[in-house]
């Protein structure tokens, strides 16, 4: 399983690669049109549902805690039945028909192919994302190598969708939109079939040991180190709502924000609204590997590196991010054209990324190192679980905007909640490194660089 020979990464990892890349290029395209339809005018060349604003980002709010909170069963399944392969095996399935069933017109079909991708990425993601640390050895730095791909095969499918989903649904038809995206996801499974043969031993389910003499499972209470360690994995959860809270709000009222009140003009071309949902995954594309090397370059030179600090830097430079656009939405308001300019928009994208980095995928290495071996899937669930209610938070801050507060009000509140809050982690940094016990120590063994 461990792979210490020149670098290269195990073959599963390219299997996992491509088919959560596919997977999240069906997910984000849908979610990029998610709530341009809802809120579309019901008559017309390409009607949508015809909501009010603030209930379709209510709607997205929902939909997008939903996915995420469903990866807590997603994980207790894998964990205690299926093992972790054959669930991410099931969630395929649910989505390729939840996929399918949004490229038919009705509203019923929207909310049914919703169930049923809620069901899939509940499955899929969790379970996904801890096989990809059962490919290495504990503090093999290549690990966190692992998921830095990983993490840009994500948004390789991230960026890519919105483009073409976006586009497909913004200006054809919104359900052969979501129909493009089911096409994605049906590649991805078939991805994940073909790989099989590379993931032998990996992500089977693994039967509790049963006590001889009382026939019963025996239970293992928790050791005081992984106590500890669950305590820094249970603070983990609590920034991972406040992140997502404050980057998720790029989906809803970011978009709305974009599609109103910025000018989206170059030269004679209107660039669509939903194009800006690819912007976040084409800066990871950009500068994942980058954000990896500094933060590895730290390691090596023996300065501050350690997740818990990265994830404090990251939660101030994703605050910081906010400055630009609660500078857009002044601008909308002060200037005589009622539009800010998109630089500012492009900016907030860029930071928000960094911040990103500095957390997404540092947490998932993190996750699958502090965890039991017999609770990763659950604590992989549980995280996604709290980006969920982070994405559920984002929503909620979103209608506010449009209800009783303002879209400046509400990024200036983001960026100072963040940078206080970064600036906490970073005080309590040793007390809190202390409780992993050395789990997030990563050890060389092996002299040769790569991405
Ligand atoms: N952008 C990441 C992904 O899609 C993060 C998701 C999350 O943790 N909420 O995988």
């Amino acid at each position: 399983m461990a792979n210490s020979t020149k670098s290269i990464h195990p073959k599963g990892l390219y299997v996992l690669f491509f088919t959560e890349m596919w997977e999240r290029f069906s997910y984000y395209g849908m979610r990029a049109i998610f709530v341009l339809y809802l809120a579309a005018k019901a008559t017309g060349l390409n009607p949508g549902a015809g909501w009010e604003k603030a209930d379709a980002l209510a709607m997205y709010g929902w939909y997008t805690m939903m996915v995420y909170v469903m990866a807590v069963p997603g994980g207790i399944i894998a964990d205690r039945f299926l093992g972790q392969k054959k669930t991410v095996m099931l969630g395929g399935i649910l989505l390729c028909i939840g996929h399918f069933i949004l490229a038919l017109d009705t509203i019923e079909a929207f909310y049914a192919g919703c169930v049923f991708i809620v069901l899939g990425v509940g499955a899929l993601k969790p379970n996904i994302s801890s096989m990809v640390g059962s490919l290495y050895r504990k503090n093999d730095p290549n690990r966190t190598k692992g998921f830095t791909l990983f993490y840009i095969g994500i948004n390789i499918g991230a960026f890519t969708a919105p483009l073409l989903v976006g586009y497909i649904g913004e200006t054809i038809n919104w359900h052969y939109g979501f129909g493009l995206a089911g096409i994605g996801m049906l590649i991805g499974q078939l991805v994940y079939i073909w790989g099989q043969k590379h993931l032998k031993g990996i992500g089977d389910f693994m039967p509790k040991v049963v006590d001889p003499a009382s026939g019963k499972k025996a239970k293992e209470p928790l050791t005081k180190i992984e106590k500890d360690r669950m305590v820094v994995l249970g603070l983990t959860f609590l920034i991972a709502i406040i992140f997502w809270g404050a980057y998720e709000q790029a989906g809803g009222l970011m978009n709305l924000f974009t599609k109103e009140s910025v000018n989206r003009s170059i030269g004679s071309s209107v660039v669509p609204t939903s194009w800006f949902q690819a912007l976040h995954a084409f800066y990871v594309i950009l500068i994942g590997v980058p954000v990896a090397f500094i933060w590895n370059y730290l390691r090596k030179k023996g300065k501050p590196n350690s997740t818990i600090f990265k994830m404090g830097v990251g939660t101030i430079i994703t605050g910081v991010g906010f400055i630009f656009l609660a500078k857009a939405a002044y601008d909308a308001s002060t200037l005589s054209t009622g539009q800010a300019s998109m630089i500012w928009i492009l900016l907030a994208y860029l930071l928000h990324v960094v911040g990103e980095l500095s957390i997404s995928p540092v947490i998932l290495n993190f996750i699958t190192k502090l965890s039991p071996v017999k609770y990763v899937s659950m604590m992989m669930g549980l995280y996604f679980c709290a980006s969920g209610f982070g994405n559920k938070l984002a929503g909620i801050l979103g209608e506010a905007a449009f209800e009783d507060s303002s879209p400046f009000a509400i990024f200036m509140g983001i960026f100072i909640f963040c940078v206080l809050f970064g600036l906490l982690l970073i005080v309590f940094v040793k007390k809190l490194n202390a409780l992993t016990h050395g789990a997030d120590i990563e050890i060389e063994s092996d002299p040769v660089e790569s991405a």
